[in-house]
């Protein structure tokens, strides 16, 4: 199958319109159109090889929302015409302890990757959401609830599944108190998850700007990272913080804020941290952790939780020619809080595809 996308031909090269084939259906496969496609910082990340690893041509996206066109002979899962979507793995062993156990994110032999990966079976490049079209086995295809509007929801398949997983491992509810360092695209769906499950939410930002911002979101309150009076006056008052911050920094500064027992999960920054000072980990029992995106049966919950409580991303729309620009103000954080590509605004082919 023929199919246009919007590719980065290089690190430093913008994203151009890119005609690649998407393989031909497998048994197993589902084929869906896509109609929405989320702008995650993974995304700009990736371009740019920040991570040293991208495969060019590169073409991102991995939170994604279509309707299946096509389906292989053993699909039992979806039927053509079925809302379906797909975050940032399209694949894993499916038999190592951890994909049994529904962690296919952590599997002993590495989740493919919707885009800048490698097919497990021909070791074809992935392309990712920035595209027309998509093919991906069916165990890695979500269903979209009904009442979960279509055109906001592809945000839940990258953001939402990274700030869900962490609340839930670390068994966030009635009483948790959580924190949020940055508030952008994972960072305002952590508020919303976080306030969903029913904890007491505050916002650590570097600034004061996005303070109304952040109560309309349901935050309780918003505390000023550069305020060292207020950093002070916080001290021991989280049972959980949530690190979505994109780039290199300090989270020394953060650990004293957690309560005994607490923990600092970085989903954010994927590189090294600035040094860490040990005294609060120690004498607080205090814990720091990581945590990647979430496993297939979370990512369903996650979106029968967002579509039962009506929890949705914050997003502004955009047409697919405005991605380089999105991606500058991202990096600006310039977002409030996640772009949406309409992939409408993709043309179906080009004179020279
Ligand atoms: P985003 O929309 O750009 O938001 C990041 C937020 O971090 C900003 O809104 C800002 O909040 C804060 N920030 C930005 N630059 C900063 C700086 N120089 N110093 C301190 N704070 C800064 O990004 P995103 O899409 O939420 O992604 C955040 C990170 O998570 C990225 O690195 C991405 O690759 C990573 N990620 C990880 C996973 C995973 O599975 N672990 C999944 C998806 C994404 P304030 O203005 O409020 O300070
Ligand atoms: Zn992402």
């Amino acid at each position: 199958m023929k199919i246009i996308g919007y590719a980065a031909q290089s690190a430093t090269a913008p994203l151009a319109p890119f005609s690649f084939e998407r393989r031909a259906l497998r048994p197993n496969d589902v084929a869906m159109e896509i109609l929405y496609c989320g702008v995650c910082h993974s995304d700009l990340h990736q371009a740019r090889n920040d991570w040293g690893f991208s495969r060019y041509p590169l073409v991102p996206g991995h939170e994604i929302v279509g309707r299946v066109s096509e389906v292989g002979s053993e699909v039992s899962r979806h039927k053509v015409g079925d809302l379906v979507a797909v975050g940032c793995m399209v694949d894993s062993c499916q038999v190592c302890d951890q994909c049994r156990k529904g962690d296919e994110q952590l599997c002993r032999e590495h989740h493919t990757q919707t885009y800048n990966d490698r097919d497990r079976v021909t070791g074809e490049t992935t392309y990712g959401g920035y595209a027309k079209h998509l093919v991906a086995r069916q165990e890695f295809v979500l269903r979209l609830p009904q009442g979960l509007d279509p055109s906001r929801a592809a945000p839940l398949l990258c953001a939402g599944i990274t700030t869900y997983s962490p609340l839930r491992t670390w068994n966030v509810g009635p009483g948790s108190r959580v924190g949020v360092i940055g508030l952008g695209g994972l960072g305002h769906m952590a508020v919303k998850l976080a306030v969903g499950l029913g904890a007491q939410v505050t916002v650590l930002s570097r600034s004061a700007d996005k303070r109304s911002d952040a109560l309309a979101l349901g935050a309780h309150g918003l505390l000023v990272s550069s305020d060292a009076q207020a950093m002070a006056a916080a001290q021991c008052a989280f049972d959980l913080i949530i690190d979505t911050v994109p780039v290199r920094h300090d989270v020394s500064p953060y650990m004293p804020l957690l309560d005994v027992d607490g923990t600092l999960v970085i989903v954010g920054q994927v590189g090294p941290i600035d040094e860490l000072v040990t005294i609060p980990l120690i004498l607080g029992r205090r814990r720091l952790a990581g945590s990647v995106i979430g496993g297939i049966a979370e990512t369903q919950e996650m979106l029968d939780f967002c579509a039962q409580k009506n929890i949705l991303p914050e997003c502004e729309m955009i047409r697919m020619e405005q991605i380089n620009e999105a991606f500058e103000r991202m990096e600006r954080s310039d977002v409030r809080y996640r772009f949406v590509i309409d992939m409408a605004s993709l043309p179906s082919s080009y004179a020279w595809s």
